[in-house]
């Protein structure tokens, strides 16, 4: 034991590489991408020391090149799913009494690995298994996830340095424990620094898990998972058992242990997890965590007083940056009469010089959406505005699955504030605009407020600055995450804070002190120095 309070180092966030031709890091790139095309990898679960046997097997394709073969997986059987939360209850016992700046140094040696050597391992693994352009999977499976491990230790020290007050003659203390039992990570497809924190936030706090990664992304999880590894996470921390996720659900959601649920995915799925939890209510030992950040509708409103220029680029990157697959992508665009047709025509040009394809071509700026149930649910909403009295599809339209799941960039029109594309997530390629009448704003910011169950992120566009200040004002709980002048994409950890409330989860802030404290149950401690050595008060004495 060493006597010292330690503070760790202070955290930066990783800088995004360019990727520019000819630089150091392509080459090194283009020799990973080769290279993981050319094996399939055998996944399975990773339970302790265990590597699962299972049952069922899947194949794991690339979403823009239907004969890509990446990897097979080998399903947790439901007895492997038993395993894996027998482990995670029998790891706890030595992680979480480890000092917390030994399991700190296992997530910042792991931000070290992915900033090196898995840095070309993960990006390849992210652009050949979920269809992202280099730019997209380096800010997302590289530096997101890099950030998530440098700032999360910065954070638990501040927590365990929070202490409380002491009166004379005594000593009081607070630790916080990671939480009793185990922890339930279940990670979305879109983001693979989401689905690895989802497991390693709880983790750092003294808590074990069983993970369920996304079966569209399994292949870039595992790879964390192996980056974990060498980075000195001891076995049964974390187990990753990918499966079927009803099976693995129901199996994990009853057990006695349980004690958090650590989700992102969609609201509907966040929904059966909540009642599931609720249902099972009588069997748990503790009160289980539920944090969850799930789906989006998210706006940009563009005020008279807007710039064309920022507010086109702003909807082009914020709609259409990896297939509008970002929960937090532009997907509602409320415009003035009197910006529109100039913002119509800069729109159809920019979509129109868009390139789709394999993301191995550096040139294209969009790729292959995730996989069928996607492509199909994308291009329904596509034919629903085709056909649509209240609706036109103003660019794009176009979507083909011979190759992959390619769909254009895509700019529906409604002249209805309700119509479907405007207030359901698509999780798509697909801008909806609604035009406004000028003098009809604070009309229109009751629609932006009011006409979707969610509330993730949102932009403003505007110069005035008395309009600012009243529109961030009326859209205060339209948007978890509120941009000015920007598009509503791009959450930095350490810098923005990320989580929507509504419909779009419980906004504990992924990457922040208050997403950390979920996970970790705290203990009181009172020490007297001064013993007390008589029962009664003085006001009990005789006048
Ligand atoms: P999804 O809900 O389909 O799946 C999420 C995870 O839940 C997957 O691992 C899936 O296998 C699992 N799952 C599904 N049914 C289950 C069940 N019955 N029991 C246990 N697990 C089950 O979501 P997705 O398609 O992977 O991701 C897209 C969604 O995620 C969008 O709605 C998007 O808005 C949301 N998202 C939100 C954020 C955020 O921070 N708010 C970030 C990323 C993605």
């Amino acid at each position: 034991m060493s006597n010292a309070n330690f503070t760790t180092p202070i955290p930066y966030n990783e800088p995004v590489k360019s990727y520019q031709a000819g630089s150091p890091e392509k080459i090194e790139l283009k020799n990973e991408l080769k290279a993981q095309k050319s094996s399939i990898d055998e996944i399975s679960s990773i339970i302790g020391n265990y590597q699962g046997r299972g049952g069922e097997t899947s194949t794991i394709t690339s979403p823009h090149n239907h004969e890509l073969v990446l990897a097979t997986v080998t399903h947790a059987t439901p007895a492997e799913v038993d395993m894996a939360i027998q482990s995670a209850l029998d790891a706890r016992k030595e992680w979480a009494a480890l000092p917390w700046q030994d399991r700190a140094s296992v997530f910042l040696k792991a931000a070290e690995l992915l900033a090196t050597k898995y840095r070309p391992i993960i990006n390849a693994a992210t652009m050949l298994g979920q269809s992202k352009t280099i730019h997209q999977a380096e800010i997302d499976a590289a530096c997101e996830l890099i950030d998530f491990f440098r700032f999360n230790v910065k954070f638990a020290e501040q927590i365990y340095s929070q202490q409380p007050n002491s009166a004379p003659g005594i000593w009081n203390k607070s630790t916080a424990r990671g939480l009793e039992g185990f922890v339930f990570a279940i990670s979305p497809f879109n983001f693979t620094s989401i689905a690895i924190n989802l497991c390693c936030a709880p983790a750092l706090m003294g808590c074990t898990v069983v993970w369920k990664p996304a079966p569209t992304s399994t292949y870039a999880s595992y790879m964390g998972m192996k980056l974990l590894e060498e980075a000195g996470l001891p076995a049964g921390v974390i187990n990753f058992i990918p499966g079927d996720p009803q099976m693995i659900g129901e199996k994990v959601l009853s057990h006695p242990d349980l004690s958090g649920v650590h989700f992102t995915g969609s609201t509907e799925t966040f929904n059966y997890l909540w009642k599931t939890v609720g249902s099972n209510i009588d069997k748990y030992k503790n009160y289980p965590r539920i944090v969850g950040e799930t789906g989006g509708k998210d706006f940009v409103f563009a005020h008279p007083s807007a710039e064309i220029e920022d507010l086109s680029v702003a909807l082009i990157r914020g709609a259409f940056e990896y297939q509008g697959q970002k929960c937090s992508a532009a997907s509602r665009a409320y415009i003035p009469k009197s910006l529109w047709p100039e913002l119509k025509g800069r729109l159809i040009s920019l979509c129109s010089d868009i390139d789709i394809g394999d993301p191995e071509n550096f040139t294209n700026f969009m790729s292959a959406v995730i996989d069928k149930r996607s492509f199909d649910k994308i291009s329904s909403y596509i034919e629903h505005a085709k056909k649509a009295s209240d609706a036109e599809v103003i660019v794009g339209g176009g979507y083909d699955d011979q190759k992959g799941y390619f769909v254009e960039p895509t700019v529906i029109k409604a002249s209805s504030p309700t119509y479907k594309s405007m207030v359901e997530e698509i999780f798509g390629p697909i801008l909806t605009v609604y035009v406004y009448d000028d003098n009809k704003v604070d009309e229109t910011l009751e629609l932006v407020d009011k006409s979707t169950k969610y509330s993730l992120t949102g932009a403003i566009f505007a110069k005035d600055r008395h309009v600012i200040n009243k529109l961030s004002h009326k859209l205060e709980n339209a948007a978890g995450n509120f941009y000015i002048n920007d598009k509503p994409t791009g959450a930095v950890v350490g810098q923005q804070p990320f989580g929507g409330s509504r419909g779009s989860g419980t906004n504990d802030k992924a990457g922040s002190i208050y997403n950390l404290i979920r996970w970790t149950s705290h203990r009181t401690i009172k020490e007297n120095f001064i013993p007390i050595t008589d029962y009664r008060y003085p006001f009990m004495d005789e006048e």
